[in-house]
């Protein structure tokens, strides 16, 4: 059915005097009912039902969003908002009775400001269109997931999104300069000069940051930039265990600093399923329980790139790791990536998989990972480990496969809670880790949260039941 012919039905039914007021309000392409409501926007990479939405609103512009909430909120309306839907919490997903905001037609991306080395993205813009620009003009986005192409910057600063790069350039919050959000009941909060330093009063845009749509709807932001490196090398290592690869790392920060910008792991398990996924042969003959892929960025520093190899070298002669193998084209580099990018497109394809996403201090990696996967196997010995992640930052994808999966998953993050580190490392806690947030946050801190939540959306229309429930338990 076409946008216009959706339009002509505005106005019956339950929602009908609302419906009439966004419509008088929006141009025909913003608003959605009916059959013109397609399937996409109830997608779930998580595969748990999401409900039909009421309507779908496709707001162009920040003044749209406006309006939108504005109606919305008078109304009580819910709404559950959308940027790429590639969020692994269900934060996006739809709950009866809830309609949908989507940013997808919010994609305008501002020319590159190169002095200051920030531009000014729409929130609905893909991250990968973002780096292309930037890669353009000489620039580096600081943070690549694998899910660039579709999730939004909007999405990613709604998660705080982590990634492959977090060692060097952190998370999220550390890319945006300046960000731009509505409050539900459609105040426009802009603050968008990108300022190095401001000191004026609380710095609200930090609130937004992580908040997955519970405190306001991002419509824009300024994101910081970084030098595009004049050569980036990757390595793959096959090492004999865990407490090898962390002394792998802490040799390669003490010899790369920040040069150093990912350090990511894969288990036995899920290495070489990825590889039989993708068909192809190892890149190592060695055989080891663990793999590491790590990458060095030099921008123009004298014998980096040699000072690497060199370092991988005596890290097999001292026995940290048993074989490397380093990329000498982009093409061998981007090789090697797709190995690691492919970690979340090989789970898909199994049965009765389970993943979380947990973090530990650094240090604690090893620990943490013997003690969760003897919880586990008490649960369910034959569960099989898909293990990967981030081990630069002690932040592990803990992806399983058992029919136990909520009882392992349970056990996991208590694990994780023992061990001072987090249920959720980059994933945020949506619908799905809602039940466990209270291991790794006190009751204090989530009471502050829902104050946060009373204040800037009374009436409970955005996101209502994501992080957390808006009452206190009796
Ligand atoms: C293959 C794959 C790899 C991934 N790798 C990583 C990784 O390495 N690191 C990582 O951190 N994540 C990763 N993710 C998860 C996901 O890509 C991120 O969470 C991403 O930031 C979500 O962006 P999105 O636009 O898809 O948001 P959505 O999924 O649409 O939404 C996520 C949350 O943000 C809210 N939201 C979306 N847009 C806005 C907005 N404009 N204003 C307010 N709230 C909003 C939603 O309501 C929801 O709560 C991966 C996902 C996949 C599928």
């Amino acid at each position: 059915m076409s946008v216009s012919r959706a339009k002509a039905s505005v106005g019956q039914g339950p929602d009908g005097p609302l419906l009439d007021r966004l419509s008088s309000l929006l141009p025909a392409q913003a608003l959605l009912v009916g059959d013109a409501i397609g399937a996409g926007y109830r997608e779930d990479l998580r595969a748990k039902p999401s409900a039909v939405p009421r309507f779908v609103l496709r707001p162009g512009t920040t003044q749209e969003v406006a309006a939108c909430l504005k109606l919305c909120d008078a109304a009580g309306q819910p709404l559950a908002v959308q940027g790429g839907r590639t969020g692994l919490s269900g934060g996006h997903r739809i709950v009866e009775g809830e309609a949908v905001l989507s940013t997808e037609r919010m994609t305008e991306l501002g020319a590159i400001e190169e002095a200051g080395a920030t531009v000014l993205a729409a929130a609905g813009t893909p991250l990968q269109r973002v780096q292309e620009a930037a890669q353009a003009a000489g620039f580096l986005v600081g943070v690549d997931l694998g899910a660039r192409g579709t999730a939004t910057v909007g999405g990613n600063i709604a998660t705080n999104a982590g990634g492959i790069r977090v060692l060097r350039y952190g998370m999220f919050r550390a890319q945006v300069a300046g960000l731009e959000a509505v409050l539900a009941d459609g105040t426009v909060l802009s603050s968008l000069r990108g300022l190095a330093k401001d000191n004026t009063g609380y710095d609200l845009n930090q609130l937004f940051i992580g908040s997955e749509g519970t405190l306001g709807v991002v419509t824009r932001a300024r994101l910081r930039l970084h030098p595009l490196p004049r050569r980036e090398v990757a390595a793959l290592l096959a090492v004999p265990s865990v407490e090898a690869g962390l002394a792998l790392l802490h040799r390669l920060r003490a010899a790369f600093g920040s040069s150093l910008s990912a350090f990511e792991f894969m288990g036995a398990a899920i290495f070489e399923g990825i590889l039989g996924f993708l068909g192809r042969a190892a890149p190592l003959e060695t055989r080891a329980p663990i793999y590491i892929l790590t990458e060095i960025q030099a921008f123009g520093e004298e014998g980096v790139v040699d000072g690497f190899e060199a370092a991988l070298m005596a890290a097999i002669e001292d026995g940290v790791a048993l074989d490397a193998v380093v990329s000498q084209s982009q093409r061998e580099f981007a090789s090697l990536w797709t190995i690691r990018d492919s970690g979340s497109d090989f789970v898909r394809t199994m049965d009765h998989i389970i993943s979380g996403d947990v973090s530990v201090p650094v240090d604690r990696t090893a620990v943490f990972l013997e003690e969760s996967q003897a919880a586990v196997r008490r649960i369910d010995p034959h569960t099989d480990f898909f293990l990967f992640g981030h081990m630069g930052d002690g932040n592990v994808h803990y992806v399983i496969r058992t029919p136990k999966g909520l009882e392992a998953m349970d056990a996991v993050y208590r694990c994780a809670a023992a061990c001072g580190g987090s249920i959720s490392a980059e994933h945020g806690i949506g619908f799905d880790k809602k039940p466990w947030l209270h291991l790794t946050r006190s009751e204090a801190e989530i009471e502050a949260m829902r104050r946060l939540k009373r204040a800037f959306d009374p009436n409970n229309i955005l996101n209502p039941g994501r992080i957390f429930d808006r009452a206190s338990p009796a």
